[in-house]
């Protein structure tokens, strides 16, 4: 079909179902021309919406939202293909209600409906999310090389895979719990950080086996920890007086273990002078 023929009025229509200044329990008329679109084939707009729709926080949609999930299972019903983007919408609603509606109580007749919806697509939906799943360790590991380290964030993937962030933060805490992917998750700047059997230099970024303890690329010589006498593969601090090496949370740990109060400063391990945190270099 060309462009020519797009019912943009339809698709209009069909937006103002988000029109957040409406507040009325159900906008009906732009819900309608959700089924309209689909009938005539339009399935990418439709489902562009609906996903808009399930994901709009405003608390006064939760009807809209049932109604969408109503039209989902219809199509679901017949071929859930054609709503194969919105699966994952669904099945974050369904695992993770009330992260996902922090300004909607969770609503027992949407939480119903989605179930419906994803019971009957279930073929498609586990296709989908594993589909999805190596998508975005694939992305994270194409930053990883991008930026040179291992620390992903996450908000980085979501806009690569075409997800949402909330629906890349459920699919990658899966994961991490299946064992489908190795590393650990930090909520603070949902960071994913990658285990791997390589190393990386702080120095110059360059990947190489864990066990060497000079950078084959750059040449910087790895020190070693002083307090766990371990390489230290991180960005080191040093004691200013003495020259000596730490993993940062190890000397940190040293400092307050060892704090004096009348000086206010913790001890170095090596050469007993007394330093406070912002002293390391
Ligand atoms: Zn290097
Ligand atoms: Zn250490
Ligand atoms: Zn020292």
């Amino acid at each position: 079909m060309s462009d020519k023929d797009f019912p943009d009025d339809l698709f209009d229509k069909a937006l103002d179902a988000l029109d957040e200044t409406s507040k009325e329990p159900i906008k009906t008329e732009g819900i309608k021309a959700i089924p309209e679109l689909l009938e005539r084939g339009y399935y990418d707009k439709a489902v562009d919406i609906m996903i808009k729709i399930i994901e709009d926080p405003d608390p006064y949609s939760i009807n809209d939202k049932i109604a969408v999930t109503d039209i989902a299972h219809q199509v679901a019903q017949q071929d859930a293909n054609i709503i194969r983007r919105l699966l994952p919408y669904l099945y974050v609603i369904y695992n993770k209600t009330e992260a996902y509606l922090t300004r909607a109580a969770p609503d027992p007749v949407l939480i119903m409906n989605t179930a419906n919806v994803l019971t009957h697509a279930k073929s498609v939906l586990y296709d989908e999310i594993a589909r999805l799943k190596q998508l975005i360790i694939d992305v994270a590991n194409q930053i990883s090389n991008e930026y040179k380290t291992n620390n992903i964030p996450l908000g980085d993937v979501a806009p690569r895979v075409g997800l949402s962030l909330v629906v890349v933060l459920l699919l990658v805490d899966e994961m991490l719990l299946n064992k489908e992917v190795r590393g650990h998750y930090d909520s603070v700047g949902d960071i994913l950080t990658l285990e791997s059997d390589k190393a990386r230099c702080y120095n110059c970024g360059a990947e190489f086996p864990k066990d060497l303890e000079k950078c084959p690329s750059c040449g910087i010589e790895f020190p070693k920890c002083v307090i766990c006498r371990l390489i230290i593969r991180t960005i080191p601090v040093t004691c200013p007086k003495c020259g000596n090496s730490a993993h940062r949370e190890h000397m940190l740990e040293w400092l307050k273990m060892s704090h004096d109060k009348k000086k206010g400063k913790g001890m170095c391990p090596i050469c007993q002078n007394y330093l406070a945190p912002e002293d390391l270099k």
